[in-house]
């Protein structure tokens, strides 16, 4: 069985590739086989991953999209990179905005993703989608392919609103496109311990949102060593693995598994 993660938020700068590269690694570390999606123009993900100029490479997510709209064969394991740390992953660069674009006129356009991800199923545990921040085509193609959706929320500003709007979105991918999906939960991402802002935050959520939305009892907490991390292209396990973000995630990756239960 395998088990496919969208990490989405519209908002920028909230830490879903950072999420999606830890957790993923996390999640591969205690055995399990993990193949990371990059869904975002950016490349940052792929960045993280170690490759320094994303929108250089030859075959990226958009290639892979454009044969599933094309009816064209993939070869088997076609663009799917190998990472050190134990995970495949598939990178995406600047031209899959241009594809946000195209996809409008493409009949089933919102199934594109997940018709090709359901033939890697077979050969995985987990299938994490880095979202792109903005709730477009693209990203209702990653929540059309997933059975879970994580949202990480920076724990620093008031977020409920752009929340309500990524809910309601949800919600409507779920009654409309895919009824398999829910929301696995709210992380709380760059928690500063020295302020309260977390705690309230969380509060704040469970008022809104009540029993509906399950926040994960693990945040992140705030550290520069993150940052570094991108730079490196490597997670945080391996350059500070007795760091205070390390562990968070390292306790991220034990809820997930839990959730499998
Ligand atoms: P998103 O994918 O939502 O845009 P990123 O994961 O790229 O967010 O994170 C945005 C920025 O915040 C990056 O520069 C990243 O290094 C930094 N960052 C992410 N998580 C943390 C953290 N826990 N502590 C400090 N900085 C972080
Ligand atoms: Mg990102």
């Amino acid at each position: 069985m395998c088990r496919v993660i969208a990490i989405a938020n519209q908002k920028g700068g909230v830490g879903k590739t950072t999420t999606c590269v830890n957790l993923g690694i996390g999640l591969a570390r205690e055995g399990k086989k993990v193949l990371l999606v990059e869904a975002d123009a950016q490349g940052s993900m792929a960045v993280s991953l170690g490759i320094a100029e994303p929108d250089e490479l030859d075959v990226t997510l958009v290639n892979i999209m454009e044969k599933v709209i094309n009816d064209e064969d993939l070869e088997m394991g076609e663009g799917i990179i190998h990472h050190e740390e134990g995970v495949d992953f598939i990178p995406a660069n600047i031209e899959l905005a241009g594809l946000e674009t195209a996809l409008v006129n493409v009949m089933s356009r919102e199934t594109i993703l997940r018709q090709y991800l359901n033939s890697l199923k077979s050969q995985y545990d987990y299938i994490l989608i880095d979202c792109m921040p903005s709730l477009g085509m693209i990203t209702i193609n990653a929540l059309v392919a997933a059975d879970n959706v994580l949202i990480p929320v920076e724990a620093a500003y008031l977020p409920v609103k752009g929340l309500q709007q990524l809910i309601k979105t949800i919600g409507r991918v779920h009654r409309k496109l895919n009824p398999a999906l829910s929301i696995m939960g709210i992380l709380l991402t760059k928690v500063d311990r020295r302020t309260n802002f977390a705690r309230d935050i969380s509060i704040q959520i469970r008022e809104v949102y009540g029993d509906r939305v399950h926040i994960f009892t693990n945040c992140i907490p705030l550290s520069v060593r993150v940052a570094e991390t991108t730079a490196e292209g490597k997670s945080i396990y391996l350059h500070d693995p007795k760091g205070i973000v390390a562990n968070g995630y390292y306790s991220l990756t034990e809820e997930v598994l839990e959730h499998e239960k």
